[in-house]
């Protein structure tokens, strides 16, 4: 394993109104490939989210301010000038996403950071399509509704897609016209700091994006803060639900994007080939640490013996590897606790009597040291197991068996989750149907976990609500105002 390679972003610093400033209490982030410290960062204590919040509220309350007299098309310039600046560096930026979050270099490189750039891109574009509407009411009045910011959005953001996650919310609320207060997970930061300098690079006023370092106590001085009216949020259901209620008392908006346990069913009359590769795909890309990660895999009952053999046999050609190598497809895991708790759950799927197909293993990369875990296959799961019903957040799959179309919507639906689900069938008909039945935000068919910056993304039930990307994200970030005008 090639040593950790020098770690250039402001480390220990927190970006509040357009300063680098310093926190007084540190803590380290962690290569998970290597088990060595990275660099130190700054927890921000509440008195540094007031600061933030302050200059955040500046600079989106002063009407003859840089930010405000800003038109759209300017906005969308400097979002557009982040996205440039974001390919120019895609390289290091593609880096440090690898070494803080242990993800294959090919992902951070080809998937992750040409998603940001165009996720930017697409919300550079939308900012001059902003508008409300005029609406015929009575002849003696000139009825319109107007678009406006809501105002200081707060976002909070989890580990696995750092900077992929923060750009889904950066993007809208900046072409909307919002300032922010933006805060990385504990556990990846580097890419969140880098950011922080091309933001000064790409001209945003002092104050637009602040930039806050920290853990759950940050987090919560952002859910509880007074002067940010939105909070933008992405994580697990267990905190979405903690930071529903912290924002209650300040009546602020709020959008979860939260847990899965995607269903993906497999009918017999599909292309068996493409979908071993979808169900693959589906579970063991990002390791497995992806919200819609397809980790309910349902098979009709005649498919089981083949596609599970096809399964166990690709699974055990990807072995987890270095995250830096370009060849590599399955990294490391996060952290030591999310190891822990992936492996807790492989404990439980034996000790249910599920049937362990493939891996189940701890393993190290060339005798080092590392959070590795080997791709896990589980047969015969029964839906009442703990592997069948709860999110992982790993790289274990679930192998379930159907005989019958109602009998597995109604299995996928049962559980609580609702992010994503996808359908492998020839039969056109029986493709939307299910789809149409199934409780998800997003249904794939005959494929399994694209994305688009145009998509709306998001969850049913309880993954969440609100939607990111796409046009209806504007929703999220603007009150709707309404004009009425006498001309009796
Ligand atoms: P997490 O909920 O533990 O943490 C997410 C963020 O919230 C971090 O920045 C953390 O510091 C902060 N936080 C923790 N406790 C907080 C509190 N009480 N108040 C305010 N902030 C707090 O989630 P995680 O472990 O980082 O990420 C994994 C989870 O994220 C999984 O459940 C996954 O499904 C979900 N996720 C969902 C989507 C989606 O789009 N639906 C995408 C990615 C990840």
């Amino acid at each position: 394993m090639p040593a950790a390679t020098k770690v250039s972003v402001k480390p220990g610093k927190l970006l509040i109104d357009g300063q680098w400033v310093d926190g007084s209490k540190k803590f380290e982030t962690i290569n998970p490939a290597t088990e060595e410290v990275l660099t130190e960062i700054t927890e921000a204590s509440a008195v540094d989210v007031d600061h933030a919040v302050e200059a955040a509220r500046r600079a989106f309350e002063d009407r003859n301010g840089p930010w405000r007299k800003l038109s759209a098309s300017e906005r969308g310039r400097l979002i557009w000038n982040l996205a440039h600046l974001v390919e120019k560096n895609i390289d290091e930026l593609s880096e440090l996403e690898t070494l803080d979050n242990g993800k294959p270099i090919f992902e951070s490189r080809y998937v992750d950071m040409p998603m940001v750039i165009d996720v930017l891109r697409y919300y550079a574009g939308l900012a001059t399509k902003i508008h409300g509407e005029t609406v015929n009411t009575f002849e003696t009045a000139f009825t319109y509704t107007l678009r406006e910011p809501v105002g200081v959005v707060g976002m909070i953001v989890p580990w696995n897609f750092p900077l992929l996650l923060a750009s889904w919310k950066l993007g809208p609320a900046l072409a909307c016209g919002n300032t922010l207060v933006l805060k990385p997970a504990e556990q990846t930061p580097l890419t969140t700091l880098k950011l922080g300098e091309l933001v000064i690079e790409a001209g945003f006023p002092a104050g637009v994006i602040n930039i806050l370092t920290g853990g759950p106590e940050t987090g919560k001085a952002i859910v509880a803060h007074p002067g940010i009216d939105k909070i933008a949020f992405t994580g697990s259901t267990a905190v979405g639900k903690e930071i529903m209620r912290g924002a209650a008392d300040t009546l602020k908006r709020v959008t979860l994007e939260l847990g899965g346990k995607s269903p993906n069913i497999v009918f017999s009359d599909a292309d068996i080939d493409g979908a071993v590769k979808g169900a693959i795909n589906g579970i063991f890309y990002g390791k497995g640490e992806v919200c819609n990660a397809g980790s309910r895999l349902f098979l009709e009952s005649k498919l089981k013996d083949e596609f599970t053999e096809k399964l166990a046999a690709r699974a055990s050609k990807m072995r987890p590897a270095d995250p830096l190598d370009p060849k590599t497809r399955l990294g490391a895991i996060v952290s030591q606790e999310q190891m822990k708790t992936v492996l807790g759950f492989i404990e439980a799927g034996k000790s249910e009597g599920a049937k362990l197909v493939s891996g189940g293993n701890r393993t190290s990369v060339n005798g080092g040291k590392g959070f590795f875990i080997e791709p896990t296959i589980f047969g015969d799961v029964k839906n009442d197991m703990k592997i069948a019903r709860e999110e992982i957040f790993g790289p274990v799959l679930s192998v379930l068996t159907f005989d019958d179309v109602d009998e597995v919507i109604e299995r996928a639906n049962s559980n609580p989750y609702g992010l994503a689900a996808a359908v492998w069938t020839r039969d056109v008909k029986k493709a939307h149907m299910v789809s149409r039945r199934l409780k998800a935000g997003t249904v794939w068919i005959n494929t399994y976990g694209l994305m688009d910056a145009a998509l709306p993304f998001g969850g049913y039930k309880s993954s969440g609500f609100g939607r990111e990307l796409g046009a209806h994200a504007i929703e999220h970030y603007t009150e709707l105002k309404t004009v009425w005008l006498n001309m009796g």
